[in-house]
């Protein structure tokens, strides 16, 4: 079983110790028990995936304790100022640009040109995303399908040791996720219902806001809405036993293939929590016109294989 903390001084600085050394802590927030990691190690944010045992890599939200937290990780606009005025601290996650150069993994937005952010309300979550002074990648803290937790007892039956620290603060409020909106559109647009409502936003913005209807395959979102949205632009070849001369070559494992025009290592060691890590960096550093095509070694389907081998699919489908 994971260790179950209430809230003090020595729990947090148990947990900042743990997240800076890049493990895993579940933490309360006032929508429910988010699965905590340093979003700047990409190892770390593997980790989450690997918790989860999700079979891909959904983006994931990124948790600060005030605004000019933000102020490196993503571009400003004007309708994120009023809405962070009006709402932050809170159960609102807003998708901006990210910088290019933002401390963020890349894993962390699913190789994503944007970050979802938010600054939660409850004292816990602030007080720990204060003290460890970086930004915590967080979705909630349940095994990949299951429900929502919303309380330790919960986070602990579902992730058992898979979580280093479970920082208890009883029961969150049930039912009330953050409202993910998405600010790059050019209309701002609700992708997930939640905590603040669609009115509440319109109040504020004096004007419309769409709502995203994941059923409606008629009107396809704008780039970046869908978490599939990345691949990169030259063609992708998997499972690949060669390499041409006009191709890049990402390895897995010992590197026993030869040729090509360029090559990365997923991870040399054969770790799929590395390669998940490495993974989306890669692809972008490969993904160069002047090359024919990203040949990509096979790739266990074990673990986080599976969540790489998803993702390296739909970048493959074209
Ligand atoms: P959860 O993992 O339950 O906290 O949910 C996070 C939600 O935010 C999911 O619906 C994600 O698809 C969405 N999300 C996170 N990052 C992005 C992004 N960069 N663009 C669009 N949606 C995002
Ligand atoms: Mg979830």
């Amino acid at each position: 079983m994971p260790l179950i903390l209430s809230i003090n001084d020595a729990s947090i600085s148990r947990a900042v110790a743990l997240l800076r050394a890049g493990r895993l802590v579940a933490f309360p927030t006032e929508t429910v028990y988010g699965l905590g990691a340093d979003a700047t190690n990409g190892q770390a944010v593997a980790a989450i995936y690997a918790a989860k045992g999700r079979p891909t890599f959904n983006p994931l939200i990124i948790h600060v304790a005030e605004t000019h937290a933000l102020d490196n990780l993503i571009e400003w606009n004007d309708t994120a100022r009023l809405f962070a005025a009006a709402f932050w601290p809170g159960p609102m996650t807003l998708i901006l640009p990210r910088i290019a150069d933002a401390p963020v993994s890349l894993l962390a937005s699913a190789g994503l040109e944007t970050l979802a952010v938010r600054i939660p309300s409850h004292p816990a979550a602030q007080e720990l995303l204060r003290a460890v002074a970086l930004p915590i990648a967080a979705p909630s803290a349940n095994a990949s399908g299951k429900l929502s937790p919303t309380t330790p007892e919960h986070v602990a039956e579902s992730l058992g040791d898979a979580v280093d620290l479970i920082l208890a603060a009883g029961r969150s409020q049930v039912g009330v996720e953050s409202t993910v909106v998405n600010l790059t559109s050019a209309i701002p647009t609700i992708l997930r219902p939640g905590g603040v409502t669609q009115e509440q936003l319109e109040r504020v913005l004096g004007r419309k806001v769409a709502v995203f209807e994941a059923s409606d395959d008629s009107a396809p979102p704008s780039p970046g809405m869908l978490s599939s949205h990345y691949a990169p632009h030259i063609p992708v070849r998997l499972n690949a036993e060669t390499v041409s001369d006009n191709e890049a070559f990402l390895a897995f494992g010992p590197d026993l293939i030869k040729g090509g025009v360029a090559r990365l290592n997923l991870s040399v060691q054969g770790d799929l929590n590395e390669a998940a890590a490495n993974l989306f960096a890669m692809l972008h550093e490969l993904d160069k016109p002047t090359y024919a095509a990203i040949a990509i070694a096979p790739i266990p389907q074990i673990g986080l294989g599976l969540a790489i081998n998803d993702r390296l699919r739909r970048a493959a489908w074209r």
